[in-house]
């Protein structure tokens, strides 16, 4: 009842627009209208990192085998496994996650969320996940924004998987400092002890994914990641609604 309220008051305050939740197009207003899905899907026709999933910034070397690895990847290692996006953070994709994070658009979560569903529906290496977790915001950042947009994304992709849900188990602890211009060792450093795991046992022998909306140098993901490893888990897995291009 209160949520169906608040809804009603959400309605008031953002009106759903009539038609295509990306971009208004007349439409069901439920239905991801044919232009968008035909420009997010042409993302995953580009050649993206088989690792991290960004695009590259220029033209990839393209390998012969077709796989393309992006340059830092050839150089670090992360600690997730791979990560996907369900498209660039440019043009539609990153209007609609800006009124998704920013304008309290919550319900763009379910239109973004069937994309990333069906990006780790595709790729069989996201087969076998026990749990999704989703980036979490500190206290503060959460009473301030009112909601998690990662836990929202999260939330939709555990009920379209049917994989269980848990926004306590990782938790932010300090806000992120400013990573301008850091280097990505520094970045590290910079998020060093930022997040937390509260309880060890749900993660100990799983497989996780963990949710963001965007990725962009991967320093934050990585950060998220490697604390789930030590506390456990098995293998790491990412997923964003949008990603980044890497040089
Ligand atoms: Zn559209
Ligand atoms: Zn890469």
């Amino acid at each position: 009842m209160i949520s169906t309220l608040w809804e009603s008051l959400l309605d008031l305050l953002f009106p759903p627009r009539p038609g295509c939740p990306f971009c208004g197009a007349p439409g069901s207003g439920t239905e991801v209208c044919c232009t968008c899905l035909s420009t997010i899907s042409g993302y995953r026709l580009e050649p993206h990192c088989c690792l991290c999933g960004r695009l590259p910034e220029k033209m990839a070397p393209s390998a012969p085998d077709g796989y393309y690895l992006c340059s830092e990847c050839r150089r670090h290692g992360w600690p997730f496994v791979l990560a996907r996006a369900a498209g660039p953070y440019e043009g539609i994709l990153k209007e609609v996650i800006h009124r998704f994070k920013y304008g309290g658009s919550r319900r763009l979560a379910v239109p973004l969320a069937a994309l990333m569903v069906e990006v780790l529906l595709s790729e069989t290496l996201y087969a076998n996940i026990d749990l999704v977790l989703p980036v979490p915001l500190t206290y503060n950042k959460l009473r301030r924004r009112g909601f998690n947009q990662a836990g929202l994304l999260a939330k939709e992709i555990g009920s379209g998987l049917k994989i269980p849900v848990s926004g306590s188990v990782l938790v932010k602890i300090t806000d992120t400092p400013s990573q301008t211009g850091l280097s990505r060792a520094a970045r590290e450093i910079n998020l060093k002890n930022v997040f937390k795991v509260t309880d060890a046992r749900y993660l100990q022998g799983k497989n996780i994914l963990i949710v963001d909306d965007v990725f962009t140098t991967g320093s934050t993901m990585s950060s998220a990641a490697a604390v789930v490893k030590r506390a456990g888990a098995v293998q790491v897995f990412v997923v964003t609604a949008a990603t980044g291009r890497c040089s």
